[in-house]
């Protein structure tokens, strides 16, 4: 269930950025996708955060019974692409759904397998919709066999995919990471 959960995350943000103007080897512009989405993006702080450190919402029908998208603006840059790209996921995968509120989106690509799929497969699709939509794995995958026969250091082609890509050194060391194990498995 989840293998193919994750199959349909991935493939539904290939299908949303073949519809966009992205140019490959660069950063998706998540602004640009939400415009197309006619999603709202506020930026902001959570005033009551629950106990929780609260980066991110979906909100599906929000004033004007537009959907909102609501990020924390004192997150760096990255991490908020990062946020509104899982947020993105979760309006195109469970829009259905009235809202979602995000903590510590990255923490949850940590958790191990059999916990993260008893915990939350919604998060696990959001997350691996995420990572697709900001770094495509077929360009990805690329790049890395590139570097690699150009004898680069692993190290620097994360470095690289972080700042073309404009992700967190974090995101990219784990989708790097994801697909050195499945050459290698
Ligand atoms: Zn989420």
């Amino acid at each position: 269930m989840t293998r193919n959960a994750i199959k349909a995350a991935k493939k539904a943000a290939g299908d949303l950025i073949s519809k966009t103007s992205r140019k490959a080897y660069t950063f998706t512009d998540v602004h640009e996708i939400a415009r197309r989405l006619n999603i709202e993006i506020l930026e902001g702080e959570f005033r009551d955060n629950f106990g929780r450190n609260i980066s991110g919402l979906m909100k599906v029908s929000g004033k004007n019974g537009k959907p909102i998208i609501a990020v924390k603006s004192s997150d760096s840059e990255e991490r908020k692409r990062f946020t509104i790209a899982h947020e993105i996921g979760h309006f195109v995968l469970h829009g259905n759904e009235l809202s979602h509120v995000d903590s510590d989106l990255e923490a949850v690509i940590y958790r191990d397998k059999s916990s993260a799929m008893a915990t939350n497969t919604k998060e696990i699709q959001a997350n691996q919709f995420a990572a697709e939509l900001l770094m495509p794995t077929d360009e990805i995958k690329t790049l890395m066999l590139k570097k690699q026969k150009s004898g680069e250091d692993i190290t620097k082609t994360i470095t690289e995919i972080s700042e073309n890509y404009k992700v967190s050194s974090l995101a990219a060391t784990i989708k790097v990471t994801s697909l050195l194990n499945t050459w290698y498995s």
